[in-house]
């Protein structure tokens, strides 16, 4: 019933022939807003880190050598000439056998090299007698050794979170220059479909796919904007989907696609514009009835209805293309090499994505096995799993005890 169906290679090439995912534009913000943000410029440190010579402990600033060949059986004698404080400039300069107070933070004064640690000491009045040898350098955090000034600290490209953050202020930056977000339509088609929240009468489900693809998009550095549950009803849809190329840069649909009378979703994408359907159906499983369109330059992806195969998609069409449209610098996901524990058969013909779990076995070795009762059709399959194993199109099968490689599901927002 299908057209011809693309090879999951294919249908990546047909996508990248129609559409260029780059970013969508930049802004200012302020850095407290800018959690999960993707800088769109390169940061270089306008000063050094720390901006002077500090202290990192509480002690007396000392010369090094004056404390050479000292122990708790011949402590080295000094003069305090004074206390340097935090946030404040000194003007204290030691000379030989000089020491200053110093505390956690402050400046290093001028004629000091090192920093004896309050333990180590023992003061009477302003003679200080000294138990250790230091070196020079000790217990000194030198300017510019955490941040150098013009290094480049951040690039662009790079997510925000909690350490890049305090880096940031660290430089006494308080806004940056982030991508815009992509705005990514997200609805739900099929007359059993109810929206989570509501009574759930005879012969519905609760809308799964709306909730698991949103959060997908965010996962991709998306905003999803959350259209509803529609029945598959043409006029209506054409509807929805013209409103929402309106304000959005994708739309993401699920349901509809198959070879049932209600599955509308590839004709009436074929009926609101130019060029309109440009995939429909993808030789992998699962996730066969994959439909794509593109309209009005936006991409529109119609991905099955069964939750699991929804999900798959997603991770494997149309999450990287939300994270270019980001700017989220794309690194590969993590893969972990395992032994399989059963022979896995793929669908004849068709790439094959097989749910997995990731057992460690006593002797060490690690080995996978399909998630029991993994339907495309349940949604529990992938929250089960730990990763999945492909099957090429044309291989007849993956025996047992075999070398595979598990793409794992972890580590996906900034994978
Ligand atoms: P369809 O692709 O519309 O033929 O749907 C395939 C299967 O997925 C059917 O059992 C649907 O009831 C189910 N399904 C479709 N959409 C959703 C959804 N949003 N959430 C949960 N299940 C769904
Ligand atoms: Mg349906």
């Amino acid at each position: 019933m299908f057209r011809k169906l693309l090879t999951l290679n294919q249908a990546r090439h047909v996508i990248q022939r129609h559409f260029k995912a780059r970013p969508l534009g930049t802004e200012m913000i302020a850095l407290l807003s800018a959690y999960n943000r993707v800088l769109s410029e390169s940061v270089t440190a306008a000063l050094d880190i720390p901006p002077f010579n500090r202290s990192t402990v509480d002690g007396y600033a000392v010369k090094a050598e004056d404390t050479f060949g000292a122990d708790e059986n011949k402590p080295a004698k000094m003069k305090v000439c004074g206390i340097v404080n935090v946030g404040e400039a000194t003007k204290i300069r030691l000379a030989g056998n000089e020491s200053a107070e110093i505390v956690t933070g402050a400046p290093i004064p001028a004629g000091a090299d090192a920093v004896v640690m309050m333990e180590d000491i023992e003061r009477k009045s302003d003679e200080l007698c000294v138990f250790v040898a230091v070196s020079a350098g000790e217990n000194i955090m030198k300017a510019g050794t955490d941040i150098k000034k013009g290094e480049t600290i951040l690039r662009t490209g790079q997510s925000l979170g909690s350490r890049e953050t305090g880096v940031l202020a660290a430089l006494g930056i308080t806004k940056v220059k982030v991508y815009a977000i992509p705005r990514v339509a997200v609805f739900s088609t099929g007359a059993e479909v109810t929206e989570p929240g509501r009574s759930l009468s005879s012969g519905k489900i609760y809308d799964i796919n709306a909730y698991s693809l949103s959060t997908a998009v965010q996962e991709s550095g998306g905003k999803p904007i959350y259209s509803g549950v529609f029945r598959d009803d043409i006029a209506k849809l054409q509807k929805v989907l013209k409103q929402a190329l309106t304000c959005a840069d994708m739309i993401i649909t699920s349901g509809g696609v198959s070879v049932g009378p209600t599955d509308v979703m590839p004709k009436t994408l074929d009926s609101i514009g130019e060029p309109g359907v440009i995939i429909c159906g993808i030789a992998i499983k699962p996730g066969k009835p994959t439909t794509v369109a593109l309209i009005d330059g936006k991409l529109i992806f119609s991905l099955p209805g069964h939750p699991t195969s929804a999900l798959l998609i997603f991770d494997l069409l149309v999450r990287p293309i939300i994270k270019r449209m980001a700017g989220i610098e794309s690194r590969k996901t993590l893969t972990v090499k395992a032994v399989t524990a059963i022979r896995l058969f793929p669908a004849k013909g068709r790439r094959t994505f097989i749910m997995v779990k990731l057992k460690r076995e006593e002797s060490g070795r690690l080995t996978v096995e399909p998630v029991p009762n993994g339907l495309s059709g349940a949604i529990t399959t992938l929250q089960k799993a730990d990763g999945y194993v492909e099957i090429a199109e044309n291989q007849q099968f993956i025996d047992a005890n075999e070398k595979v490689t598990v793409h794992t599901f972890k580590n996906l927002i900034n994978a």
